[in-house]
């Protein structure tokens, strides 16, 4: 038999044991059978709690038994033992004997103590997290939460297993995007799908909740969706007043920037041309360092109206070359650069001109100041006729051969206030602002902003607009 196994008088000497006893506890039959069970192997059964065991056993006559114990061996270290002990001939007490089977479920508990210390280690860091976790079946009734859910909505637990939260907590103008949620969440296994609601407080008061659900509906143990919530209420609070100082600080700065730019091209018009250099070098920058500030200004007022979902179009046919070509032969005047154009004949496109003008000056802008010493700036248009569905377009693009962007920074720049961190742009000027706001107005236009850079070569950052633009009106920015 593979188990242990050991045959005892009632005094307890050894009468004989199994090969896999000796296998296990490392002896051998000439130092084990005669002797005592506790003096065998160099007394390495000599534990006092086995042997009371074994008395109480053999002393009353017990028929069987069985019992558990940890023992610490001097040489196999701690076992966990299960003995079953049998008393064989029990009619003749004279030559009666105890079999007795040792099981070794050392494994088995080690394994048992580590998962239960696996289970309380994950129930206090789910009990102690500061998001909320939920666990919901496919009709949205809570079969699991938190605790807490007591320090974020007020309720205990179990105030909310068996409940669902749209009944009672969502805000009502919220449901239609928890139900979204919730079945976008349910039609893909393992899929993650992110939304914000505002749940009602116990006493009364909403909080903005950002969740994260996951439909683990698949998995035996979960069985079901989990839901992670964080409180962003007070965070939300913070964005909305820096929002609200962006909006009054540069609608307050715009006044009287606006007097001074005005101011110093008037002084321009009168002074430039004198014969002191050095008093026309200074106008001459006067009137730059105004530009630049003005430009910032309009930047952030861009910005307040595109969060605030109110940045208008004004949409007029014109001849987007045209367009081109006044810009570029502004900028001819203010760069050394050699800005060549490329231009492909096309259809007059319906689209806020002014608007399109600031995203071309912006991408002509970043050519010229992220070039170093390149010497030229290419600018692109193209033309594609209606094909089937697709409708008929016109493409701008702008080709620099400066520093360029690397991919990692590709997906980041559209985004807004970022700027790419290095020993050459830390010194440009700038709030990472412009190619977020560029593609705020294209998409407004139903088109789309791209770059493409291969690192040192340069960049080529461009946009499509449909030529037809009349939806672009009706919609707002979000
Ligand atoms: P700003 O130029 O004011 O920082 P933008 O939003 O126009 O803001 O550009 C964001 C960032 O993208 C810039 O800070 C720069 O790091 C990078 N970038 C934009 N255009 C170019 C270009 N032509 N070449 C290299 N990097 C560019």
């Amino acid at each position: 038999m593979t188990e242990p196994l050991i045959v005892l008088n009632p005094d307890m000497r050894v009468r004989t044991a199994n090969a896999a006893f000796y296998k296990t506890f490392k002896g051998t039959p000439e130092e084990t059978e005669g002797f005592y069970f506790y003096q065998i192997g160099k007394a390495v059964w000599n534990f006092d709690e086995l042997r009371d065991k074994l008395e109480y056993i053999f002393t009353g006559n017990k028929k069987s038994e069985s019992f558990e114990l940890s023992l610490d061996f001097p040489q196999l270290g701690n076992k966990t033992l299960v003995f079953n002990v049998m008393q064989l001939d029990h009619d003749n007490v004279k030559s009666s004997r105890y079999l007795m089977a040792i099981q070794d479920i050392t494994d088995r508990a080690n394994y048992l103590r580590e998962l239960n210390s696996n289970k309380e280690y994950f129930r206090l860091l789910v009990q102690n997290a500061f998001d909320i976790i939920t666990i919901y079946s496919v009709d949205g009734t809570i079969k699991y939460q938190s605790e807490s859910v007591e320090r974020v909505l007020g309720y205990q637990p179990a105030e909310r297993v068996g409940k669902g939260e749209k009944e009672d907590l969502l805000h009502p103008e919220d449901v239609e995007k928890y139900n979204q949620m919730f079945y976008r969440c349910l039609s893909e296994t393992n899929g993650v799908v992110n939304e914000s609601f505002r749940l009602r407080h116990k006493d009364g008061s909403y909080r903005l909740i950002e969740a994260v659900f996951m439909n683990l509906l698949e998995n035996q143990y979960i069985n079901g969706l989990v839901g992670n919530y964080r409180d962003i209420t007070e965070q939300q609070e913070v964005a909305r007043q820096k929002e609200e100082f962006i909006a009054i600080a540069s609608h307050e700065l715009k006044t009287p920037v606006t007097s001074i730019k005005g101011y110093a091209q008037i002084i321009r018009e009168h002074y430039l041309g004198s014969s002191d250099t050095e008093v026309n070098g200074l106008i001459e920058r006067l009137n730059i360092q105004v530009g630049r500030l003005s430009t910032l200004i309009e930047n952030l007022l861009d910005i307040t109206k595109i969060t605030a979902g109110t940045l208008e179009l004004r949409l007029t046919d014109f001849d987007i070359n045209d367009l081109i070509s006044e810009l570029v032969e502004e900028w001819r005047k203010t760069t050394k650069i050699a800005i060549i154009t490329e231009l492909q004949p096309s259809e007059k496109i319906r689209a806020d001109r002014a608007r399109i003008a600031q995203v071309i000056t912006n991408l002509l802008s970043n050519a010229v100041k992220y070039s170093l010493a390149a010497e030229r700036i290419i600018i692109r248009s193209s033309f594609t006729e209606s094909l089937g569905n697709e409708k008929a377009r016109v493409m701008v693009s702008v080709q620099d051969f400066g520093i360029g962007v690397s991919i990692e920074q590709q997906k980041l720049i559209f985004e807004r206030f970022i700027r790419v961190k290095g020993e050459t742009t830390d010194s440009i000027p700038g709030l990472g602002l412009g190619l977020y706001i560029s593609s705020q107005i294209i998409r407004r236009h139903e088109g789309a902003i791209w770059v493409k850079s291969s690192g040192a070569k340069g960049s080529v950052f461009g946009f499509t607009l449909p030529v037809e633009n009349q939806g672009a009106e009706a919609k707002k920015i979000y």
